[in-house]
């Protein structure tokens, strides 16, 4: 056995310190590198697995302003015609990619818009974009298409473009509904806007639209959270996504403490933003809706999809295009240049505009596919014999009881099933599984 547990108890409370929780990938970002960029290009000179589904990751890196939680590169002094040349050079990336073997061909199964804030292009800019794509890569087979949205952004024409070029989920990125709260983390938006925006959003038909929250901002309370909580349900989206706040180095919030000398960030301790999430699936289940993940209760589990989240966790190719996107391919990972100026020129030389990767090998996958699936609260031992021809519950079993011993999960004889104390607190857990040599407290 190459993976040991850790003993620290994965629920206790402890204040919110700097770093990364939310684990989004395996191995870590930090075991990437520039050196293996030559896999990067095997894997796109390689014949598809006709098993795994393809799907798109388009990077928009702009937004209004630049909230104090944020650890996107994210870019608010772009003018038009700037925001025009990085649309140009995505474009153009794309059209390198289309032709390599691994691409040629296929179709994508999802599309995602994330970024930064897509919603922040004007409505001309998403049409004439989304045709060039479609152009390049149709996508009219792909069962989703999802796009992120800051609120303050979403015009009555806006929200009519984002319909006609195909978007399914709709998702808004909402966070609280308190101005005060909202103002004191550097959001653009304020609740009044949410409010429209949703409305709007509704009166377009879109097949789903999901609301973003984060529990643990600067100031929140009890009485705010439970308003949040209360509000989200009269407007009664199709999902709704909670995240625990952290607080990562790159942030607003982590400078200021660095420069106050403070180890400690001012936002609520994990027990107390695990308790305000459990309070809120509690509310959300009495409303109707169904846990679906650590984050995701879903009104209707049967209509209710997460293409992009579901076919990521289990392998799919993903072509990630614009600046600091991650890609999957064949098995490699990469993340492209994470400034637009080296991005843009490596395009126009025709070059792989990359900052580092990792080729992965069968039992990295199969961990991977392994821990990102446990944030789904249930882990299919099936899926894993089949595929990969192993009894995860034996590979682990140290692992599982350990956790099992602390009340958070359970074995039975066909999945892992994670209970509503383990799933809260599952990117705690997720470190066990790692294979030794990937074990580190520096997860980017
Ligand atoms: S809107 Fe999102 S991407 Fe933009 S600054 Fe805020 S958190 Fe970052």
């Amino acid at each position: 056995m190459d993976t040991e547990p850790t003993n620290t108890p994965k629920t206790a409370k402890e204040s919110t310190r700097a770093g990364n929780y939310f684990i989004s990938n395996y191995p870590p970002f930090s075991f990437w590198s520039e050196d293996q960029a030559v896999e990067v290009e095997i894997a796109l000179n390689s014949e598809p697995d006709p098993n795994a589904k393809l799907g798109v990751y388009h990077h928009i890196p702009f937004c209004r302003k630049r909230c104090h939680f944020c650890y996107f590169r994210v870019y608010t002094d772009k003018n038009a015609k700037q925001i025009q040349e990085y649309l140009d050079g995505t474009i153009q990336e794309l059209k390198n990619m289309a032709e390599r073997p691994l691409i040629k061909g296929r179709k994508p199964h999802f599309v995602y818009f994330g970024g930064g804030t897509p919603s922040y292009l004007s409505a001309k800019q998403l049409g004439v974009l989304t045709d060039q794509m479609k152009a390049i890569l149709p996508w009219d087979e792909a069962e989703e298409v999802a796009f992120e949205c800051e609120p303050g952004t979403l015009n009555p024409s806006k929200l009519t473009a984002v319909k006609e070029i195909g978007v399914t989920r709709l998702s808004l990125g909402v966070e609280n509904f308190d101005d005060h709260i909202l103002q004191i983390n550097g959001r653009a938006h304020r609740g009044p806007e949410v409010y429209r925006a949703y409305e709007r959003a509704r009166a377009e038909n879109f097949d789903q639209i999901n609301i973003d929250l984060i529990a643990g901002m600067l100031e929140e309370t009890e009485e705010n959270w439970q308003r949040n909580i209360e509000e989200t349900i009269k407007l009664s989206p199709d999902s709704v996504t909670i995240y625990q706040m952290e607080i990562p180095y790159n942030t607003g919030i982590y400078k200021e403490m660095k420069a106050s000398g403070k180890l400690e960030a001012p936002v609520a301790d994990w027990q107390t933003k695990r308790r305000w999430v459990k309070e809120a699936f509690a509310a959300l289940e009495s409303a109707g809706y169904s846990v679906s993940s650590g984050y995701t209760a879903v009104k209707d589990p049967q209509k209710t999809k997460f293409v992009y989240r579901d076919e990521l966790w289990s392998g799919a190719d993903l072509l990630g295009l614009g600046v600091a996107s991650f890609s999957h391919a064949a098995g490699v990972h990469y993340q492209n240049m994470t400034e637009i100026e080296p991005y843009l020129k490596s395009i126009a030389a025709g070059e792989l505009p990359l900052k580092r990767a990792f080729r992965t090998n069968e039992e990295e996958r199969m961990i991977r596919e392994f821990i990102l699936q446990m944030k789904l609260g249930k882990v299919e031992l099936g899926y894993f014999t089949e595929k990969f021809g192993v009894n995860m519950a034996d590979r682990f079993s140290e692992q599982l009881t350990g956790l099992s011993d602390e009340g958070l999960l359970t074995v039975e004889d066909d999945a892992v099933l994670l209970n509503r104390d383990g799933l809260l607190c599952v990117d705690n857990l997720l470190h066990d599984f790692f294979l030794k040599q990937h074990r580190t407290s520096q997860i980017v």
